[in-house]
């Protein structure tokens, strides 16, 4: 199967009635670029910046994440970029930076939240990703997005390093794309004024199924009792894909789901046509795909969401589909 996969590396993911389909792989830190070219992917959908304070004893000064940002688009080679903002706190906690005890760190402390009360962190990590990505295009999307407000506030911090910037004569990006993580089911029900303040949003399925749900995903007694390919998760990504449109805004999902092929077969048949996973799922995924008629998936994905009475339960319908086509 690994030779399968390998072989498959260069072979365009096109699904069989031809439709051209993005798999982009997560990453985090130097050691994940090689996999850019191994794996075949056609860019980096989520760049986990967290992680390269994760491993270090102490705050990362601004020329390391500098370096490292300009590396990781070296490697890239013109394939897009998407780099996510520090996503700390939570279950990521930096041993160096003081953070009280939470009760749900889950719903506490963390990502963008933190970042808009600390804005030197934030303004720093701005700072080195528009010198890193100076002449080339720059991706950046701000993690736990909750409300329109704090993305504005983000865009002000991205704005005012820019200026900053261009007042002492850098390099600015060539081009600078901006957009939201989907993770907080409050956007939900705003989706439209959402998209008029972005370019492009990135689902975060990990997190937004554990919020629509209720559901601990670190739980392991419960973390798989609910079924993310289930009706209503199904039609809030829709919902998404749907708004994406209306308002000519790229929507890709970044979540582990991405990865599985059964679910991104789903994702597909909803209308995705970029995702990004681990690179290891490349392989799996493309195959699947290749083998995959989208657009008769499509029918029987949306003649299933709109049945009030339906036989049997959305991934059973899936399974059917997979193993009859
Ligand atoms: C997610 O929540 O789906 C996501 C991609 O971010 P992370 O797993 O890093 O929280
Ligand atoms: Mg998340």
């Amino acid at each position: 199967r690994q030779e399968r996969y390998k072989a498959l590396r260069d072979v365009a993911a096109c699904t069989k009635d031809g439709q051209p389909i993005d798999l982009l792989m997560n990453a985090g830190l130097l050691v994940d670029l090689p996999q850019l070219e191994a794996a075949g992917a056609a860019g980096i959908g989520l760049f986990r910046t967290e992680l390269q304070f994760m491993i270090a004893s102490t705050l990362p000064k601004t020329s390391d994440q500098e370096r490292l940002y300009a590396s990781v688009l070296d490697a890239a080679d013109g394939r897009p970029v998407t780099f996510r903002t520090l996503d700390i706190g939570g279950d990521k906690v930096l041993p160096y930076l003081h953070h009280s005890p939470e009760e749900n760190p889950a719903l506490g402390y963390r990502a963008l939240r933190l970042a808009l009360d600390r804005p030197g962190l934030m303004r720093t990590q701005l700072r080195a990703l528009l010198k890193a990505a100076g002449g080339r295009e720059l991706r950046v999307m701000f993690p736990m997005v909750t409300d329109l407000d704090e993305l504005r506030k983000a865009r002000d911090l991205i704005s005012r390093e820019f200026k900053h910037l261009t007042r002492f004569a850098h390099v600015m990006p060539k081009r600078l794309k901006l957009g939201a993580m989907i993770e907080v089911p409050s956007l939900l029900f705003q989706l439209d004024e959402l998209m008029q303040l972005v370019d492009f949003v990135s689902i975060g399925s990990n997190d937004l199924f554990q919020f629509f749900c209720a559901v601990d995903r670190g739980n392991a007694q419960i973390s798989g009792r609910f079924d993310d390919l289930s009706t209503p998760f199904m039609r809030a990504l829709k919902d998404i894909l749907d708004a994406g449109q209306r308002n000519s805004v790229s929507v890709t999902l970044c979540g582990e789901m991405a990865g599985r092929p059964l679910s991104a077969m789903a994702l597909i048949g909803l209308g995705f046509r970029s995702i990004s996973m681990t690179s290891s799922a490349i392989g799996p995924v493309k195959a699947m795909l290749l083998d995959l008629d989208a657009e008769k998936l499509h029918k029987a994905v949306m003649m299933h969401l709109g049945d009030k009475h339906p036989r049997q339960t959305f991934r059973q319908m899936l399974e059917e589909f997979a193993a009859a086509n």
